[in-house]
């Protein structure tokens, strides 16, 4: 049993007495525990951390959902830090319980990828999301299925958000520096924006590429760049990073679909499409109207064209290449220098290229 009298700082006393349930999810800075209100009976979870780097993160994605208020964002309820000898501690972070769990708890409960009515709900759902953030001036930076919630009433918010940054009103950005370099970027290399894996700075645009990448996870069930040898993570990145590919595009997916993928997967994120353009895209507003489609430069005139993006792109043959340890399915930044020393191709799971 949990009592939240033990709170050092910040703790949220609308909580009262409450008890701490079963894990319900992990990530790389910790656990996430199912709680409950002991006076009223109400779920909600417990996002711990114990490790510097992880309450580091934690703080921040506290700091940045304290600031936010929007159904397409999970809420935060508070937080408390339990502090132990010689400088160890806790953090916890008390959130509103999405009964659903992540969008991959969800597609793998239903088969691996989604029903293609369902993806085009839930996209439209991100997107709003997305246009509230960087209205807000929030970028996401961690944009897959693993950090969408689904709540009880099919309701989506956009959650984990220990790698997001503020790209408005940071002092760096009023210092004429524009862009966030890798010393502070994070996020998960498979999803990240070409632009980034480059170090040429993070901007909204890149957590457009990634929602691309989100949406072909929940058509296909699998990660993003399905195909790519991964075997040797460097040389993965500097391709995706470098290259003029883009992600496989599923195979089956509606002609409007597959626009809207070419929309977030532009290489240059000057001509990538912005979240509010998106939410108008024909793929989510189901408005097709023959002026729009002329207007997309991109969009095939005709299904044969469609024909030339499956084949450059479906290769279905090689789903089993891709490996279930999948080295770009976790973050890039959670450990220490690794990429500074070099020691890329130690790390199993994981490729570390800077602390955040
Ligand atoms: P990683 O760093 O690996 O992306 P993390 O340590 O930041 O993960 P989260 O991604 O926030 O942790 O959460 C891990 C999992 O816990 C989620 O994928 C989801 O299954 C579950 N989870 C997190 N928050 C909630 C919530 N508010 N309601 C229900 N489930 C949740």
């Amino acid at each position: 049993m949990a009592r939240n009298q033990n709170c050092c700082s910040s703790c949220s006393s609308q909580l009262g007495e409450w008890v701490k349930g079963k894990v319900i999810g992990s990530g790389s800075f910790g656990t996430v525990r199912l709680a409950m209100n002991k006076a009223s009976g109400s779920l909600f979870v417990v996002k711990s951390a114990e490790s510097d780097a992880g309450i580091r993160a934690l703080e921040n994605e506290a700091n940045v959902l304290r600031s936010l208020n929007s159904p397409y964002v999970v809420r935060c309820l508070g937080t408390r830090l339990l502090k132990r000898s010689k400088g160890e501690g806790t953090l916890d972070v008390f959130m509103e319980y999405m009964a659903g769990g992540s969008l991959s708890d969800v597609a793998e409960k239903f088969g691996g990828a989604l029903d293609s009515g369902v993806i085009r709900l839930y996209t439209k759902e991100i997107l709003h999301g997305l246009k509230y953030l960087h209205e807000n001036g929030i970028a996401h930076c961690d944009l897959k299925c693993k950090n969408v919630l689904l709540g009880s009433n099919g309701d989506i918010k956009l959650a984990d958000f220990g790698c997001s940054k503020r790209l408005l009103n940071d002092p760096k950005i009023s210092n004429g520096e524009s862009m966030h370099s890798w010393k502070s970027i994070g996020g998960t290399p498979l999803w990240m924006a070409p632009e980034v894996l480059r170090n040429e700075g993070l901007d909204f645009a890149s957590d457009i590429w990634s929602l691309g990448c989100l949406v072909i996870e929940m058509a296909t069930g699998r990660p993003p760049w399905n195909g790519l040898d991964v075997s040797n993570p460097m040389a993965a990145v500097l391709k995706i990073a470098c290259g003029n590919e883009k992600p496989q595009l599923p195979t089956g997916f509606c002609l409007e679909g597959l626009d809207f993928l070419e929309k977030c997967l532009e290489r240059n994120p000057e001509r990538r499409w912005t979240a509010e353009e998106l939410l108008n895209h024909p793929y989510i507003s189901g408005k097709f109207s023959t002026s729009s489609w002329k207007e997309c430069a991109c969009s095939p005139s005709s299904v044969l064209d469609f024909r030339i993006h499956e084949e450059g792109y479906d290769s279905d043959d090689s789903q089993d290449e891709f490996p279930g340890r999948n080295p770009f399915s976790t973050r890039l930044s959670r450990e220490k220098n690794r990429m500074v020393d070099n020691d890329f191709e130690s790390s199993e799971d994981w490729i570390t290229v800077r602390s955040i």
